[in-house]
C-alpha cells in the first residue's frame, strides 16, 4: 500500500517512555481525525507493544526502542515498533493468550491479544538475540468530508 505520511522516533526503554509514544503516536495519527474510540485503541496497542520492549526486550538492561508510524491509503493506520533485544524463541506461543514468560511478576499474558483485538492486523516478525518488530495496522472510519 502507498505511503503518504511517515515519521519514526526512537528512545531508551524507560517505562516513563511509555506514555511518550503512546502520546507522540495520537499526536501523528490526530491529522486523520480519528474517533475517540479508534485513538483510543491504537493507544492501547502501542501502550501494549512498547512494554513488551521494556520489560521483555531489554530486560535488566535499557536499550533503544524504534517506532515508526506511517498513513497509508484508505485511512489505514501503520505503527511499527521494533526492539534490538531478546527476541522471541516462539512466537506462536507468545501470541497465545494467557501465555507469559513472567507469570512471578504477574504478568497476564494478554498483551498482544489486546492488540489484536483493537486492530486489524498484528505481524510480528523475532530472531533471537536480534530483536523483534511488531507491526500493527488499523483501517479508520470515514469521516464526513472525505
Ligand atoms: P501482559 O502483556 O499481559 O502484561 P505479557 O507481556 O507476558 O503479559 P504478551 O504481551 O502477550 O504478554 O507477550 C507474551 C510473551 O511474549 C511475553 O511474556 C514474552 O515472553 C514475549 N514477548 C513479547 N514481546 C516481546 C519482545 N518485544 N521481546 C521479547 N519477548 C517478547
Ligand atoms: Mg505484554
Amino acid at each position: 500500500m502507498k505511503i503518504l505520511n511517515e515519521a519514526n522516533i526512537n528512545f531508551l526503554s524507560r517505562s516513563s517512555n511509555e506514555s511518550y509514544a503512546r502520546m507522540a503516536t495520537a499526536g501523528f495519527f490526530a491529522q486523520l481525525d480519528p474517533t475517540v474510540d479508534e485513538i483510543s485503541d491504537i493507544k492501547t496497542a502501542v501502550s501494549e507493544a512498547v512494554t513488551n520492549c521494556i520489560v521483555h526486550a531489554y530486560r535488566n538492561t535499557l536499550g533503544k526502542v524504534y517506532l515508526t508510524v506511517r498513513i497509508l491509503e484508505d485511512r489505514t493506520a501503520y505503527i511499527k515498533i521494533r526492539d534490538r533485544g531478546c527476541g522471541i524463541d516462539d512466537i506462536k506461543q507468545a501470541m497465545e493468550p494467557m501465555f507469559t514468560t513472567a507469570k512471578q511478576e504477574e504478568r497476564a499474558g494478554l498483551g498482544f491479544a489486546v492488540m489484536q483485538a483493537f486492530m486489524d492486523k498484528v505481524t510480528v516478525r523475532s530472531a533471537p538475540e536480534k530483536g523483534t518488530t511488531v507491526v500493527m495496522m488499523k483501517k479508520l472510519q470515514a469521516r464526513g468530508d472525505d
